[in-house]
């Protein structure tokens, strides 16, 4: 079955917004972060296994869902861009609303884990029941380090502010890890026993590239 909506929009942007990695299908919603991390390729290039990720205007909600489509050979539907979702939070719990009536699919969402004090506010409750599956970037065992690669506009609070929505997080979510890249200077050993310690597996990612 095809959405004739579909043809109404370019093909690049439907390539965009909503991508195809394995068995996931990533939603590609924003550009825009809460952090500015000196690893991340989007500050070289906004491309991603031959998917370019450059939003030149930030989606509607009816955008995102033309681009979702019919969605075939897939396991799960995941947030994740050269940006951070949860920025756009109210996008996000609509579109999984409309996700979860329309599929059986599993949403997860990969998240550098500021969104609690981006908003001012605990998120965790608004994705109970719509999200299945966490990940945050850890990413660093300590403020400092997280601090030189991330460059979170929160300053040490930033760092205490992911550690605390991985807690937060694995309350009220059915599956939450943690992540970091295995990166020079970043002790992984570290990261994980931290994570371990907030309760969650970690997960370690090699630096991604187009
Ligand atoms: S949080 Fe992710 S998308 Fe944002 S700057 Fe860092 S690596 Fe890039």
């Amino acid at each position: 079955m095809s959405d004739p909506n579909i043809s109404s929009l370019p093909q690049k942007n439907v390539a965009t917004l909503a991508y195809k990695i394995g068995n996931s299908l990533y939603l590609n919603i924003t550009n825009r972060c809460s952090n500015t991390c000196i690893f991340c390729p989007k500050f070289d290039k906004y491309k991603l296994h031959g998917n370019d990720l450059f939003l030149k205007a930030e989606p509607s909600f009816e955008e995102v869902m033309i681009a979702v489509a019919y969605p075939k050979g897939i396991s799960e539907i995941v947030f994740c861009g050269f940006g951070e979702s949860l920025i756009r939070l109210s996008l996000v719990v609509r579109i999984a609303q409309e996700l979860k009536r329309r599929y059986s699919y599993p949403i997860r969402i990969n998240t550098d884990g500021q969104a609690n004090l981006v908003h001012g506010r605990n998120i965790i409750p608004e994705l109970v029941g719509l999200v299945d599956s966490i990940s945050v970037s850890l990413n660093a065992p300590d403020a400092a380090t997280y601090m030189r690669f991330c460059n979170t506009p929160f300053g040490r609070d930033g760092f205490k502010g992911v550690c605390e929505f991985i807690v937060e997080a694995k309350k009220h979510i059915p599956h939450v890890i943690a992540s970091a890249v295995n990166l020079p200077g970043v002790d992984i050993d570290a990261c994980r026993a931290l994570a371990i310690s907030l309760g969650v597996p970690l997960r370690v990612r090699e630096l991604r590239g187009g």
